[in-house]
């Protein structure tokens, strides 16, 4: 069993407080072409949104970044038509709010992808070199399989979205996809 676990595409994260910028608002239709096609299938679709309070002195990204995906703000909204996807199938997408770069820090989402016998975890979001690349991480390790679809991917760091992609492929054994077809980077 497939799940699409799609990665703080979020106001801030493409275009708001801590954007990834262009790289990010030109995936928007294949993020919205993928969460479609795994809707139909009736596979698992998880909305992994990064969550923060305003200046929290205890969390380790007060210092590393700008405030960003405040509870309450419209920086946490779904970017573009992401959002009106899920206005209209709020009850087949699953949000699920996180607090570090890892899907599965902190958060239920081992025993809800278990509990539905998913073994294959397909990544889509942004940033490819910090987000997704830590929920990759921890995935491998817990052994799930890993698609990693490049064109539906983005970072504000070429080179380490790049980088992150031959990662994915060569260390943590990820397919890697362009259009729907496996590919090499
Ligand atoms: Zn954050």
């Amino acid at each position: 069993m497939d799940a699409l676990i799609i990665i703080d595409y979020t106001v801030d994260f493409v275009d708001g407080r801590l954007p990834c910028g262009q790289p990010a608002i030109d995936i928007e239709e294949r993020v919205i072409a993928l969460a479609q096609s795994h809707l139909e299938r009736g596979n698992e679709v998880v909305l992994a949104v990064d969550l923060h309070e305003e200046g929290d002195p205890h969390h380790p990204e007060t210092d590393l970044f700008p405030p960003h995906n405040i509870r309450g703000t419209e920086g946490r909204w779904l970017y573009g038509s992401l959002q009106e996807l899920y206005e209209r199938h709020r009850n087949e997408l699953h949000w699920m709010d996180k607090t570090r770069y890892s899907a599965f820090a902190g958060t239920h989402l081992e025993l809800r992808l278990r509990a539905r016998g998913i073994t294959e975890l397909h990544l889509i979001g942004v940033c490819t070199d910090i987000c997704v690349l830590h929920t990759a991480v921890d995935a491998y390790n817990k052994g799930f399989k890993l698609h990693i679809h490049k064109d539906a991917v983005a970072s504000f760091d070429e080179t380490g979205h790049e980088w992150a992609l031959r990662h994915f492929q060569n260390t943590l054994g990820a397919r890697i996809y362009e259009n729907d077809r496996v590919i090499r980077v």
